[in-house]
């Protein structure tokens, strides 16, 4: 078993599997509207914006900000060390914003307006999507 931190499992669905499965191909990949080009997260069957059902999972290019963020110092399986809860708002759209952990970071060296990037963890056919720095290479 890795040191990685526990993660509650998502209850996979036909709204959702594309989103926690396009990891395998290595892209993040969220629902779209047809119509207007929205961004919709979390994953719905119609478009917030403009109310269309022509909704189908599109690419992102896997880049944000840090939007807001918060340390967690309370061990939840009695061994991780303090890690990072992330709002990561995406490039493609003001608003779209991701919930994550921010990994290959020191706690201490979190800030907002961060560039990041996203990667991937994968337990269980599920893919997360972390997010890591993304100004070091
Ligand atoms: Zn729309």
């Amino acid at each position: 078993m890795t040191d990685a931190p526990f993660r509650v499992q998502p209850a996979l669905d036909d709204d959702n599997r594309f989103f926690w499965t396009a990891g395998r191909e290595g892209v993040l990949r969220m629902a779209r509207c047809s119509q207007c080009r929205h961004w919709i997260h979390p994953p719905a069957p119609y478009c917030s914006e403009c109310g269309g059902r022509d909704v189908a999972p599109s690419d992102l290019g896997g880049r944000g900000t840090v939007w807001s963020y918060t340390v967690n110092h309370h061990s939840w399986d009695g061994g991780t060390e303090p890690y990072v809860i992330v709002l990561v708002e995406l490039d493609e759209q003001p608003g779209l914003r991701l919930t994550s952990n921010l990994v290959g970071c020191d706690p201490d060296q979190v800030t907002i307006g961060m560039p990041v990037r996203v990667t991937f963890e994968e337990r269980d056919d599920i893919w997360y999507p972390l997010f890591e720095p993304a100004g070091s290479t």
